[in-house]
């Protein structure tokens, strides 16, 4: 029977195997992707799909029907999960997929389950008053960005598929509908553990805390207070990715709760953008008016959302209340610890610096600050480091970086004298120094530019070029180099959207 079983995933398109769909009903809601008129491929993430254990030749061939959600491949058990959220500091208790449907989970090669995601798939019993549908812009933009991040090496969502519907969707004005297939290690969020903890229900949180424990932190199932250590140990995960997020100039944009993944994965692209001229606190999100999620804000929030899923989680913690909440404290408080830890460790790689020394902090901190005041690109500062590092005739093309370019020097000297006495050789250190300082990031003009051919000229030549030089963040590509430079005066985005 078994083995039956098995055989008959293998051949199958897409092996599906549902961990989810298995957990209790209130965990969500069971519905089928709503058809669209004349679907059409966009893009296939042929790689992805063979790390998946995919079938790619079938996949691309009916990608198109597949991936809009008109043909459901065997094994598929759609459904729309329910979360709650807090959306700039105030709790919504009914949110959901509102326009994402999951086909199902498939354990990838290497042993990881993995879910398959459609967003814009149609309306769920959480649509609201949304019409379940996505825009041809996000939907190119959340492709291009995840993409990019997994090849910068950030724990991130991916992009299997895109595809236009070929019906409109109406924004502000009207835009070709398409419909993004992601993928993501799961897409339990801070919210779904609000969600059945707003409903007092406590089976529900321990459910879901035990298959999130099971799935993303599996060392910890036998640890002594598992959930004390899941509380911890994503604690930890989202300490890191948000270092390295600041690492590379990354703003999320809207770090709701419903926004951050359990798993530690960055999720949900919508106004997200990366840094071109370093300010701390940059926004770009039309509706962050406040700078809530500016981006030197994002370690606060992150232990502000940390403080929200761990609010979930106190009656698993102790049954005593007082003892709980303080178990919880000492989680939120060793988070700010963390956080510092890998900022700290991220900013030295940087640097070019491979052990630890007092004054790193300072050296740091004295670099951006400079940084800020000369309005001194983020990435190319970090980069033209890294070649300053391997030879000293590039110094003019580092320090024109600069409104002053003579103000570097005195932090340079600083910079040389600790380089230099780590004892490694100039072209080590700017190896190590190329492999975390990307020359490639997804330029928000870029991104814009992209989108503009799609939409208005169906032209898709912009946003292959895009991917194909974000694929390589860390490698000099001589003749993609104009993808490398900040924005012209004059293509600046100031403004990027949700585009819900
Ligand atoms: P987001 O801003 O993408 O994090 O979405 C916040 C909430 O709004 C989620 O519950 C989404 O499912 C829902 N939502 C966003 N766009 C739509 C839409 N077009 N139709 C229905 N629900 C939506
Ligand atoms: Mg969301």
């Amino acid at each position: 029977m078994e083995a039956t079983s098995r055989t008959q995933a293998e051949t199958l398109p897409i092996p599906f195997d549902n961990s989810y769909a298995r957990l209790p009903e209130s965990f969500f809601s069971r519905v089928d992707p709503t058809p669209v008129e004349a679907p059409v491929l966009i893009r296939f993430n042929r790689a992805l799909a063979e790390e998946l254990g995919l079938d790619v030749a079938r996949l691309e061939a009916d990608g198109a029907a597949i991936f809009s959600g008109n043909t459901l491949l065997p094994g598929a058990e759609p459904l729309a999960m329910a979360y709650s959220g807090h959306q700039f500091g105030g709790f919504n208790p009914q949110l959901g997929d509102g326009r994402a449907i999951l086909l199902g989970e498939v354990v990838d090669c290497t042993g990881r389950r993995r879910d398959i995601q459609l967003k814009g798939a149609g309306p769920t019993p959480y649509s609201r008053r949304g019409d379940g549908r996505a825009a041809l812009g996000p939907v190119l933009r959340e492709y291009i960005v995840s993409e990019a991040m997994q090849a910068l090496g950030l724990p991130t969502t991916r992009a299997l598929a895109a595809v236009v519907t070929g019906e409109p969707v109406y924004r502000e004005t009207v835009e070709p509908g398409a419909v993004l297939t992601r993928v993501a290690a799961s897409h339990i969020r801070v919210g779904t553990f609000q969600f059945h903890a707003a409903r007092d229900d406590r089976a529900g949180v321990k459910a879901l805390a035990d298959h999130a424990i099971a799935r993303h932190y599996p060392d910890l199932a036998n640890d002594p207070q598992p959930y004390l250590a899941f509380l911890s140990a994503f604690a930890d995960r989202q300490a890191s990715l948000i270092a390295r997020w600041l690492s590379i100039g990354f703003i999320h944009g809207v770090m709701n709760t419903d926004n951050v993944a359990i798993s530690g994965e960055t999720i949900d692209f919508g106004p997200c953008a990366f840094l071109d001229a370093y300010d701390p606190a940059k926004v770009f999100s039309s509706i962050d008016r406040n700078g809530r999620y500016a981006y030197a804000a994002q370690p606060g929030i992150g232990q502000w959302n940390l403080a929200r899923l761990a609010e979930t989680l106190l009656p698993l913690l102790d049954p005593d209340e007082e003892a709980a909440v303080t178990a919880a404290n000492g989680v939120l408080k060793a988070y700010g610890e963390r956080f510092q830890h890998h900022w700290l460790a991220a900013m030295r790689a940087k640097l070019g610096l491979s052990t630890p020394q007092d004054g790193d902090l300072d050296l740091v901190q004295d670099l951006l600050t400079h940084m800020h005041q000369e309005e001194a690109d983020f990435t190319l500062t970090f980069r033209r480091l890294a070649d300053l590092a391997a030879d000293p005739s590039t110094e003019d093309r580092f320090t024109a970086l600069f409104r002053n370019p003579a103000s570097t020097s005195l932090w340079l000297d600083r910079w040389r004298r600790r380089v230099g006495a780590e004892g490694r050789s100039p072209t080590d250190t700017a190896a190590a120094m190329r492999t975390v300082n990307p020359a490639f990031i997804p330029r928000n003009h870029r991104i814009e530019q992209a989108i503009a051919a799609a939409r208005t000229d169906a032209d898709f030549s912009p946003f292959d070029a895009l991917l194909r030089v974000l694929a390589r963040p860390y490698d000099d590509q001589p003749e993609m180099s104009p993808f490398a430079e900040p924005p012209a005066p004059g293509e600046e985005v100031l403004r990027t959207f949700c585009g819900t």
